[in-house]
């Protein structure tokens, strides 16, 4: 009886011991502007899980045979291909009826970047910012001269109608009868057309990468750009402390530097990962409008999901492949 009760603890140590290493290796988000929980029928409920489900397998097959950046681009581009988020096909609305598409990507060991903004013709934003990165001098390209640079570098241009979907379609309906009226400059803008799509990672050899992909928001002003494709705002990554995606009210993003903020914290003043994330976001006037959420990720394979919102599109991989999603809480 004894032995038998003696083979039981030590199995059970090393499973404890094991499960206390299978770090996070890939955090994904679908943005944080998940509709209240009611409103989400569960048949929607069950397709957005399985999208982030889909993207996770997809990051983790990329983190077996590749790195941390591969990681980042496949989850996104499989997020980028679904119409359930506001990024590549599905992306929203601006007050010209069309989709301007941003997108950024980060090597957190070299601190390498590439950004696109503006685009309209390049079928997966996050692949177009990682050939800035790898094959231009620049960080950062916009509009007609980035979709130039990506055609010649062998990228296939798609027709602007391909990213088209009837959700981000009606939402600009629904925006426009909301905004009829009022003065342009009045018209606030909703936070339930948030539905960015990012991911972070961190590969075998312990280098972490960032990528952020966006429509924007429903029923912008045609030309304006948010933070997800600005480094240090929407997106950003350093082995010295972690990566960060973030979804929300872009300008605010912007103006308080969160995704940098949240590095520079953990990196000059020692805070953990799930302290700096919750102080940054905390710190955002949500009143005024900060409104949003971020994911990020250290070298430990320490995870930190946060909004403040209604609810986050969101998902874990372990090293082991144990997945986890979730949309509210
Ligand atoms: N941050 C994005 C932007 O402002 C929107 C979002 O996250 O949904 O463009």
């Amino acid at each position: 009886m004894l032995k038998i009760l003696l083979v039981f603890l030590v199995v059970f140590a090393f499973a404890q011991a094991a499960s206390a290493q299978d770090k996070t290796v890939l955090v994904i988000h679908g943005g944080a502007g998940a509709p209240p929980r009611k409103s989400l029928t569960p048949l929607l409920e069950a397709q957005y899980h399985a999208a982030l489900e889909q993207a996770l397998k997809a990051g983790y097959k990329s983190l077996a045979k590749g790195n941390s950046l591969d990681a980042v681009e496949s989850a996104i581009r499989v997020l980028e291909d679904s119409p359930l988020f506001n990024a590549g096909k599905g992306a929203v609305f601006n007050r010209d009826g069309r989709q301007e598409l941003n997108a950024s990507i980060m090597d957190g060991k070299t601190k390498k970047a590439g950004a696109v903004a503006g685009i309209c013709r390049l079928k997966n934003p996050i692949s177009a910012a990682r050939l800035i990165m790898e094959k231009s001098e620049h960080v950062f390209m916009i509009g007609e001269g980035c979709e130039r640079f990506c055609r010649d570098q062998g990228m296939e241009l798609v027709s602007p109608l391909y990213f088209h979907a009837d959700k981000a379609w009606l939402d600009l309906l629904n925006a426009e009868k909301k905004a009829k009226g009022k003065s342009s400059a009045k018209v606030s803008l909703d936070p339930a057309h948030f539905g960015t799509v990012g991911a972070v990672a961190l590969d075998k050899d312990g280098d972490l990468a960032a990528g952020t992909s966006t429509g924007g928001i429903t029923y912008v002003r045609p030309g304006r750009v948010g933070d997800s494709p600005i480094i240090g705002a929407g997106t950003y990554a350093e082995n010295e402390s972690c990566a960060v995606s973030c979804t929300g009210k872009g300008e605010f993003f912007i103006r308080f530097t969160v995704a940098s903020d949240i590095a520079a914290r953990m990196k000059y003043r020692g805070d953990t990962l799930k302290k700096a994330t919750t102080d940054v976001l905390a710190g955002l006037p949500k009143l005024t409008g900060g409104t949003g959420g971020l994911i990020a990720l250290d070298r430990q394979g320490n995870a930190a999901m946060v909004n403040n919102t209604s609810g986050m599109f969101r998902g874990t991989i372990t090293q082991s492949g144990k997945i986890h999603v979730a949309i509210y809480e």
